[in-house]
């Protein structure tokens, strides 16, 4: 089976510039932003949606949000804001299948929905 696009892009064979790198996780710019700072945050360990998570792996989940809060900061966004979404499977609109978790701000999101 072909990796997905985010197992790809960590595998080095998708060009990606990559605003932060450690031995668990990945942040690179979503390609289709939506707001001025849209960040996804992946974890280098292929999970296909958040449901594939255990207990085991609350570590890494807590790590995440807090390479979130990192980013915020070091995007300019973390004293106005902002906003962390993980969408899951087909009615949680989840399209790429490669847990994922967005950073958004730079502008108000209080009334989009996602
Ligand atoms: P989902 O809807 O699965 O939660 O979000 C997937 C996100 O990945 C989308 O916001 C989409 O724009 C982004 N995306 C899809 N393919 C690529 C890619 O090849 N590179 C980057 N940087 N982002 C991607």
């Amino acid at each position: 089976m072909k990796p997905d696009i985010f197992c790809q892009i960590v595998a080095g064979d998708i060009p990606t510039e990559w605003l932060y790198d450690d031995k668990e996780v990945l942040a690179f710019a979503d390609i289709n932003p939506q707001a001025p700072v849209h960040i996804l945050i992946i974890p280098k360990k292929h999970f296909a949606t958040l449901n594939d998570l255990g207990e085991i792996d609350k570590g890494l989940l807590g790590h995440m949000m807090l390479v979130a809060q990192r980013l915020a900061t070091e995007h300019g966004i973390a004293s106005g804001g902002y906003r962390l979404i993980i969408n899951c499977g087909a009615h949680g609109g989840q399209v790429v299948p490669h847990l994922h978790l967005h950073l958004l701000g730079g502008r108000e999101l209080a009334g989009d929905m996602c």
